[in-house]
Formats: structure tokens, sequence, C-alpha cells
């Protein structure tokens, strides 16, 4: 039982919510509050305070005996802005029902104790049907006892510390088993149930065959990802229903595509009818996957229905994520999220150090040195292969000189790829400089580690005749000293000494440094690999320290 007590008019209001909203789980307790406090204390395994915490820590601490089988206290500030577990945060439930208060009061939960504040997720918020256990191994992975993963079926995780063995388990699986004690059972969406029906096929026996087949296989309904069917199936009424009542979608193919795909039993009928050998067992099996359940026939008479059953292999998932130019805020909200839901995260040991307090614990991190480029592309696709969840990181935007590209001319259509958009160096520079892209602009690097140097004069040189401003990328390091300055030399061939020239090292740093000067007065010595180096074009112009290209001519003409 939750103890509820207020003492103010809008506590009173807040606490009538939680009472609504939970009527056989939580009690009101009204009068005076230290009395109300002590007999809730005494009589209910958790209390929420409508109470200033520094009232209710002197209220509870007369009582505290002992942190097994103490109550778990929240607080709740009159403004209802947050839930605050006070005492008995995991063994006393307060930080799940913190979190509980906070979603049905709007209320932030502020959590103090370390497991949470490091985001531990619950095994309820992993995006997937769960069963069993919930409470008690979510408890044991808070408190650090080991959790250990049985994955039956491969599927992308947020990361969780599991452990090799453990008391308490963790079950991946699309089979009809009860959890047992101490053990959560995960339903990942594995099944594709092909369907077939004839004009009218009543529902109860489209649902029938289907509920049928997985019984007999061992299956959980929980784990059905989709009916499939054919296109002229799409709206029969049994099959549309049967896919409204399991909760599921319904996708349909074509004939065309389905009478491609191998099956170990076509017949003449649906070829006759709907222009396929075969609805049921190529509908479920036309993604991939492994037949678990061969075409049946309902048991009506006629049978009106058929359904076969296939195990889709778990798609992995690969996240290439820019992580900006350095400074924490100028890394998307987006990023961040990507790099706490995989549980791979591949990268450069810097790029690593720049995130690594934001993982969740339990993240396998694969960090290598400079160079190594083409090995993390393909550990992460191999990772994302296996079925996990893998982050591929990469300063700036991971696409811009860095891991996208290795990457994904490694990966197949087996597995799902997300890009996340990062802030580039040519951006966080020019934001610094001023205004100096305010017209066509180019990215070049100078490096010719993999690039022959013609193939970056050619560029170069047409960027000075097309007249874009150019950013230079990988300008200059110990061993490239004269790239640049025969880079500078090229565009100087169609610019005026006076050229506005952007200097910027490590944008968005705190030991960054900007400045701008000119193409004529440029010393390339003070330029290194942290470095981008910006060129306006031949209308740039420094304006009060700032680079200022403007939008051209004609637009400032324009009336408006
Ligand atoms: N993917 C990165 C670029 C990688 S190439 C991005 O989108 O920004 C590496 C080059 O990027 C460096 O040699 C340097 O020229 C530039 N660079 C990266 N971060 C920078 C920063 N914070 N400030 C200035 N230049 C930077």
């Amino acid at each position: 039982m939750i103890g509820l007590i207020s003492a103010t008019a809008a506590g009173a209001a807040a606490r009538d919510r939680l009472a609504a909203a939970w009527p056989d789980r939580a009690r009101v307790y009204d009068g005076p509050v230290g009395d109300a406090v002590r007999r809730a204390f005494a009589e209910c395994e958790q209390l929420v305070c409508f109470l200033a915490t520094g009232a209710v820590v002197r209220l509870v601490a007369p009582l505290l005996s002992d942190k097994a089988s103490d109550a778990g206290v929240v607080c709740v500030d009159e403004a209802g802005r947050f839930a605050v577990p006070l005492v008995g945060g995991h063994a006393g439930g307060a930080n799940e029902l913190a979190r509980a208060v906070g979603e049905l009061l709007g209320a932030v939960p502020v959590v103090t104790t370390a497991t949470d504040a490091v985001g531990i997720p619950g095994l309820d918020t992993l995006g997937l049907p769960v069963e069993g256990d919930v409470a008690g191994v979510t408890r044991a992975l808070l408190d650090g006892e080991p959790v250990a993963l049985d994955a039956e079926v491969a599927w992308p995780l947020p990361p969780v510390p599991f452990a090799e063995r453990g008391a308490h388990t963790v079950r991946v699986t699309d089979r009809a088993v009860e959890a047992a004690d101490r053990e959560v059972l995960l339903r990942p969406p594995s099944l594709v149930v092909g369907v077939g029906a004839s004009r009218g096929a009543p529902v109860a026996e489209v649902l029938d065959v289907i509920e049928g087949a997985l019984r007999d296989a061992g299956l959980s309904p929980r784990s059905i990802a989709e009916l499939a069917t054919v296109e002229a199936k799409a709206d029969e009424p049994g099959i549309v229903e049967a896919a409204v009542r399991l909760g599921v979608p319904l996708v349909t193919y074509s004939a065309e595509e389905l009478a491609a795909v191998e099956v170990p039993n076509p017949s003449a009928a649906p070829l006759a009818a709907v222009g396929t050998p075969s609805v049921a067992e190529a509908a479920a099996l036309v993604r991939g996957g492994k037949l678990l359940v061969p075409k049946r026939k309902s048991a009506g008479v006629p049978a009106t229905a058929t359904c076969a059953v296939v195990r889709r292999p778990g798609r992995g998932r690969l996240a290439v994520v820019g992580l900006g130019p350095g400074a924490r805020d100028l890394l998307t909200p987006r990023a961040k999220a990507e790099l706490r839901r995989a549980s791979v995260l591949v990268g450069l040991d810097q790029y690593v150090d720049q995130i690594r307090d934001l993982l969740r614990p339990g993240t396998r991190v694969l960090e290598s040195g400079l160079g190594a480029e083409e090995e993390r592309a393909r550990t992460a696709v191999a990772e994302a292969r296996r079925g996990h969840a893998v982050a591929l990181i990469g300063s700036g935007d991971a696409g811009v000189y860095a891991m996208a590209s290795p990457a994904l001319a490694e990966a197949s259509d087996d597995i799902d790829v997300v890009g996340v958009p990062g802030v580039t160096a040519a951006l966080a520079a020019a934001a610094i400089l001023g205004a100096p892209l305010g017209h066509d602009h180019v990215s070049i690097s100078l490096s010719d580690l993999h690039t022959p140097w013609e193939v970056i004069e050619r560029r170069v040189r047409a960027a000075a005749e097309a007249d874009l401003v150019v950013t230079f990328y990988n300008p200059r390091s110990r061993g490239r000293d004269w790239q640049l300055p025969k880079a500078l030399a090229l565009l100087a061939g169609h610019r005026e000494p006076t050229t506005p020239v952007g200097v910027v090292r490590n944008a968005s740093r705190p030991d960054g440094t900007a400045r701008v000067t000119t193409l004529a007065l440029l010393d390339p010595a003070t330029v290194d690999m942290m470095t981008v180096v910006t060129v306006g074009n031949t209308a740039t112009r420094d304006i009060a320290g700032r680079m200022v290209t403007p939008r051209g001519y004609r637009w400032q003409e324009e009336p408006k």
C-alpha cells in the first residue's frame, strides 16, 4: 500500500490525482501531518508526501530502522514539479515510485542514488513486451547484483550491465515459456505470420489457425511482429480484423513478389485465385528468416484460412553519430540519445573520451587509435550484423572526411543504418569567424594520404576559378607542410592579396583560437591539424574584424 500525505490545498489536489490513478494501491492519510506520516510509515510499504523534504526528514528520521524493511518515501514539492525519493531508493522502491509519480503528475523524478543517476534502464522501458519478475530483476540490476542475459534470439538491446552468470536472468525469447523465479522474459518482435484466406473467411477461423500454429510450435503471440499476406487480400475483413485483435500491423506483398519466393508447399488453388502458388508461406518468408511452422489449414470444412510462421533474424542497428566540434552543448540531443541507446560503441579513443560520461553502464566500448579507420568501420558493421545496437562515432559530422563512408561501404542491407548529423568543423569555425559561408562554398581536405595531390590540386584550381569560398580541412601537419602554401597560392592567382582568411583552431573547445587575416599575410606555420582555414571569395570583406561574404549583388539590390 502507498500512503499519501498532504498539508496544503495544492498538495491535496495532487494527492487526489494519485489516489484516483491508484484506487487499489494508495490510501489517503488525513489529519495532522506528523501523525499521518507516522501512521502511514507503520502501515504502508511506500509513502508519497506532498511536503518539503526538510519537514519529512524530521518526521521520518526517528522512525528509520533498517534499509531492507523501511518504507520507501517520496516527497513532492508544493508546485508538483519534482518527485524526490528521500529514503529507500532501491529496497523501498522509492526511485521507481518517484518515476511513477513523475509520470502521473508531470513531475521530474530527482533520483540521487548512484546506479540510477548513471542510467541503468528499467527493463520495462526497453521497448519490448516484458513478463516475469520485472521489479525484482530491475532491483538486482540497480543494486549491482549479477544478472545474466540469455538471448535465444539476438535482438538489438540498449546497454544493460549484464554478468556472465547470476541468480537473476533476463531471457530474450519468442517461445511460449513462463518466466521462472527471478527471471524476466523480453519478447522480441521476431515472428512473422503469413496468412491466406478465402473470400469471407470469418475472423474467428483466421485467429484460430494462427493461435493453433503458435501453440503447437510453442511460440508466444507476444512476439508476433506482423501478419503478412498478398495485396489482393489487403482488405479481406477476417485478416484485417485478426491483425487488429492481435495488435500487429498487416503488411502485403504483390503476387509477383510472392511467386518468386521458394516455398516447401506450393499449391494450385492460390495460383488460380491470386496469381501466386503460395500466400501464407511466401508472405512469411519473403523478407527472409526460418520457417518454423509450414503452411497449415484452419479447421473449418472447407478450410477458409491458412497460416505459416517464420522467425526473422534480429536486425542489428548501426547509428553513425557526429559528436560536433567538441563543446558539449554542440552535441545534438539526438546524438546523445543514440549514444545511450547503443550497447556497442566504436570510435577513435580521443572521441570516446569526449562522451564517455554519457554512456550507460554495460556499454561495450571498442576504441582504437588513429589510423585504424578501416578496422573500426569493419568492426562496427560486424557488431551490427551480430544483432547489436551499435554507435559509430566521429567528430564534427561523422559523414564528413570520417567514418560514415567506409562503414556504409562495408554494410549490406541486413542491418538498419541511422545517421545523426553533427556540426562539422567548417560550420563551427564559420560561426566564430562571422558569416564567411554566405554564398557558394566548398570544403577541401588537403590530406594527400589517401587522395593523390594532383586530384586535390585540380579541385583547388576549380574552386579558385569558380570564386567559391573554400574551407580547408586537414590543412597542415608535421609531415605535410607544403600543401597549404601551394593551395593558397592557387587561390591567390584569382583573388586579391587582401582577401580575408579565417584561421580557427579547436573551434568550440576551451583552448580554441580564431583570427581573421588575409591571403597575403597568413603565416602557414601558425596552422596545424586542429585547424580549419577558410578563404573568402572575391566579395568577402573583413567588417569589424568579422569575415562577411555577401549574399550577392543582385539579392542586395532586389526591391522588397
Ligand atoms: N568529421 C570532421 C572532420 C574530420 S577531418 C568534421 O566534420 O568536422 C579532421 C580535420 O577537421 C582536422 O584536421 C581539422 O582541419 C578539422 N577539425 C575538426 N574539428 C575541428 C575543430 N574543433 N576546430 C577546427 N578544426 C577542426
